[in-house]
């Protein structure tokens, strides 16, 4: 008989975005005319960079030339990527970190779940709340937690609350938690993590032996000089973390997927029998047992980022969609509304009017202006009470949006 993987079915069946779907989609068959706006995606909206588009025509053509085709190629990545990343990401940083340090894959997404391979079931586990739900949900089907309680969060699981009253950067706990999750810039509150923060956190890590998982996928977002880019930034960080990083948010790659893991050589965990492992050497075993790389086409797409064009392209991008941030925190403060992100992330958490709970402020904003964001809720028990809102959209939608809350919406 053929069993399943039943940690699957602790997963609360994806609630929220289904959830926002089915209100959506029952409003707008109420209201057929309702000129909806959704401000509540995760998604870029601008086209690829042209750089970027350069590079994959020129390497399709490559493809089509018997000399210059590729087959397989690396499995961590190609040199030419690897070099590039490292010079500009990290040594330009003055962060300690190789090119045979970075693994090249199709999304810090998948990484971010594939990352479990390489751990033993027995870690504690701690992440924020709210939070990316992919941390969670993959620490489920792994069996690391057990099941869901009614509030959505899971048995097992450490959550760190984050919220105005701590700045969205969690209390660094008293007890020892073998991997921690962390995601700065945030989604979703927008936040920023200080350099002191991470210190703290990289010394609570040297202190008890754990390993930070360190999610930059908005590191291109930060805007603000003290805010660290990189985890390597902050001295100790290269014996206890893996950073995530992705071409998703800052050149617009979600649907031509490119990201980097930096999983630092100088990473040891004792194993059973007592023996120093290299998280590095397990990394590159499961990467080329289980993943065959990412295609030439886009490597050399991921590339162009790194050009002068490139660099100019995605600045300009970064740069529409933090103008949006700005209109969406200056209107909703005009309307009263208090904001916080926004600055160095493409996101703005709202705190909800009049106490209202998330999902009453979600139905609120479709009914009365017709605009759709997130409820703060979905991401985590701490975030009720929350909203956010999505700068990825065209300037004309964020500013009729913005428009009419402002008109309608006066609190
Ligand atoms: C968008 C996003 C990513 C990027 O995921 P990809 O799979 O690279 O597209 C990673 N982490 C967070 C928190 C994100 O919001």
């Amino acid at each position: 008989m053929v069993t399943i993987n039943e940690n699957y079915l602790k997963l609360k069946a994806g609630y929220l975005f289904p959830e926002i779907a089915r209100r959506v989609t029952a409003f707008a068959e109420a209201n057929p005319d309702a000129p909806i706006i959704k401000l509540g995606i995760g998604d870029v909206t601008e086209p690829l960079p042209e750089a970027c588009r350069v590079a994959m025509i020129k390497a399709v053509e490559e493809m089509g030339d018997r000399d210059s085709f590729k087959g397989y190629g690396p499995e961590q990545g190609y040199e030419f990527l690897r070099e590039k990343i490292v010079r500009h990401d990290f040594q330009s940083r003055g962060c300690d970190i190789t090119a045979d340090e970075i693994f090249i894959s199709d999304g810090s997404k998948c990484d971010c779940g594939n990352i479990l391979d390489i751990f033993g079931h027995d870690n504690t586990i701690a992440v924020t709340d709210p939070v990316y739900p992919v941390y969670v949900d993959t620490n489920v089907m792994a069996g690391h937690t057990g099941p869901a309680r009614e509030d959505g969060t899971y048995e097992g699981l450490i959550y760190l609350p984050i919220s105005a009253e701590n700045n969205f950067t969690a209390e660094i706990p008293d007890y020892k938690v073998d991997l921690v999750y962390l995601c700065f810039p945030n989604n979703p509150t927008g936040a920023a993590a200080t350099r002191e923060h991470l210190q703290q956190w990289v010394d609570y890590a040297h202190t008890h032996g754990s390993l930070l998982l360190f999610d930059a996928a908005y590191e291109a977002f930060i805007t603000e000089d003290d805010i660290p880019h990189s985890i390597y930034e902050i001295p100790g960080a290269r014996d206890c973390a893996i950073e995530f990083r992705s071409f998703s948010k800052n050149a617009g790659f979600t649907g031509t997927r490119c990201a980097f893991t930096v999983v630092p050589k100088t990473i040891k965990v004792k194993a059973s029998d007592g023996t120093d492992v290299e998280l590095h050497r397990l990394w590159n075993r499961r990467q080329s047992t289980k993943f065959n790389g990412v295609s030439y086409i886009v490597q050399r797409g991921a590339e162009a980022v790194y050009t002068e064009a490139g660099q100019t392209q995605v600045r300009k991008l970064i740069r529409f969609y933090l103008e949006n941030a700005r209109i969406i925190r200056e209107k909703l403060s005009e309307a009263g509304i208090q904001t916080y992100g926004g600055v160095n992330a493409p996101y703005v958490w709202v705190k909800t009017p009049h106490g209202l709970s998330s999902w009453d402020f979600f139905d609120k904003l479709l009914h009365t202006c017709n605009v759709v964001g997130t409820p703060g809720s979905g991401f985590g028990a701490a975030g009720e009470g929350y909203f956010r809102i999505s700068a990825f959209n065209s300037r004309e939608n964020v500013e009729t949006a913005m428009q009419r809350i402002t008109e309608k919406f006066k609190v």
